[in-house]
């Protein structure tokens, strides 16, 4: 299957990249290695111009940044600009504050003088989606990059002229030739860069299925793997939330990148005492979305990020009917041209119905009126994710004890899961493992040497 960039509005195909040869990507694994002997001798200040520049650029011209992902995986505009400045917010945080995060850390021994270094360990390698095209690129490279390794990226297939322009970005910051590789592989030459002895590390985020088959191979050659899989986060409203705010953010948390987050708000546990009132503005809000062009500031529900996903997300709501469930389609009827999905709230669904344990990506929601906080807790766990959380309520020290009861990486109180550059980000169980972001993000692919002097 080739790279192909196809606007999910019109259906256009825009731009098809060939996949490199065996000797292209010798030659790019080459001069990754190389490119890492020069860039670990580098100082943080040295790497950190770069990385600085890195987010000049995406300031200066977030624009044109952000019209590329919506054109290549059609988020609205206004997302598209968010999501760069965000990108620009990581490589200033990492540029700011890695040295600190990697500086020596003495030890308290009786054995003479203890210290524990971090170095880097070399060329990295990191399977990347659709989803947020220049994030999920940020959050690898950046902390990595700043800690003296270098990195290789296979991105989606859908997205490659957002991977080429987070290359050039680099190559235009002065990150020097192999710092920062785009490979367009096959699937078989991600096995192979995986297996190449010049490879210290693997970072996935993606599905279960390709979380799986990249750390197997990793498992195999012995090397680490992060993985950022999917999520079912729940939302769980107490009978004391404000209402008006926590339907509001139930469907920012649901609709935030036409649902295709892995952090998005997908399971609505709504207290029985709330839970028609709730239903009844949840419904109305979902209703009053506009469909229409990405592009236009006006449009509230883009098409999703390309026919094949909008036609997954029908067939599991088309599965979870046949099973029982009652699927409300809510709001005008969404344009036929386009990747669309019609917004819909699946109620009744019981937990032997396929769908109560699958991750729904996009514009639909599934919501449980629940009896008390232990039935809550009991469905909210009920499931092989554990990515995020939330919960609403107006009494905030008993919200951090139902967080506390949450089998998740993530929780937040009052406000869907979401990401900065300072927040750790990955979650638990088949959501993976590991932790981008934050401090603990540049900490994965070091070597964390102890130097002891006796
Ligand atoms: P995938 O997991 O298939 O894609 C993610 C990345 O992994 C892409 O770069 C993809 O490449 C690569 N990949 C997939 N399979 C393999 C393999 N066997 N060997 C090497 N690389 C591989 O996600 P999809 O795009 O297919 O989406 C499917 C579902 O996954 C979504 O509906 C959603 O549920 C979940 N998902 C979760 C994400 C998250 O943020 N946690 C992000 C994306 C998807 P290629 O594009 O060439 O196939």
């Amino acid at each position: 299957m080739p790279y192909q960039s196809v606007n999910p509005y019109s259906g256009e195909v825009v731009a098809t990249f060939a996949e490199i040869t065996d000797a292209e990507l010798e030659d790019a694994l080459s001069r990754a290695r190389s490119a890492y002997e020069e860039w670990r001798r580098r100082s943080f200040d040295e790497r950190a111009a770069v990385t600085r520049h890195a987010a000049r650029i995406l300031r200066e011209r977030r624009d044109e940044f952000a019209r590329l992902l919506t054109l290549e995986m059609g988020k609205r505009i206004g997302e598209s600009v968010e999501e760069v400045l965000l990108s620009a917010d990581i490589f200033d945080y990492y540029a700011d504050n890695a040295e600190n995060f990697l500086k020596p850390v003495p030890i308290d021994t009786r054995r003479g003088e203890a210290v524990v270094v971090s170095s880097p360990l070399g060329v990295l390698f990191g399977v990347q989606p659709w989803n947020f095209p220049y994030y999920q690129l940020a959050r690898f490279a950046v902390p990595n990059v700043m800690a003296g390794n270098v990195t290789m990226v296979k991105h989606a297939s859908g997205v490659p002229r957002s991977a080429l322009a987070f290359e050039d970005l680099y190559r235009e910051a002065g990150a020097p030739d192999g710092v920062y590789t785009n490979l367009f592989v096959t699937k078989e030459q991600v096995g192979k860069v995986i297996d190449d002895p010049r490879v210290m590390g693997v970072a996935l985020t993606g599905s279960e299925q390709a979380g799986s088959v990249i750390a197997t191979r990793a498992g195999k050659a012995v090397k680490k793997t992060t993985l950022e899989l999917g999520g079912s986060d729940p939302l769980i409203a107490m009978p004391d939330a404000d209402l008006g705010p926590t339907v509001h953010w139930a469907v920012w948390g649901r609709l935030h990148n036409c649902g295709q987050s892995c952090v998005a708000t997908k399971r609505l546990l709504v207290h029985e005492q709330i839970a028609d009132k709730f239903l009844e503005e949840f419904t109305a809000a979902m209703s009053g979305l506009v469909a229409g062009d990405p592009m236009d500031e006006r449009t509230t529900l883009p098409p999703m990020s390309s026919q094949s996903a909008a036609d997954k997300l029908k067939a599991q709501v088309a599965e979870a009917v046949e099973h029982g469930a009652r699927a409300t389609e809510v709001g005008p009827q969404v344009p036929e041209t386009g990747a669309f999905v019609q917004p819909t709230i699946l109620t009744d669904v019981s937990r032997d119905n396929p769908v109560y344990g699958q991750e729904l990506f996009g514009p639909v929601a599934m919501f449980f009126s629940i009896r008390d906080e232990d039935e809550a807790i009991s469905i909210a766990n009920d499931t092989g994710f554990g990515l995020g959380g939330a919960v609403f309520t107006s009494d905030i020290e008993h919200g951090k004890k139902i967080a506390h009861r949450i089998e998740s990486g993530m929780v937040f109180i009052n406000h869907p899961t979401w990401t900065a550059p300072e927040l750790p980000f990955g979650g638990i169980k088949q959501s993976g493992y590991g932790r981008e972001l934050s401090w603990l993000g540049i900490h994965e692919f070091v070597n964390k040497k102890l130097i002891n002097v006796v």
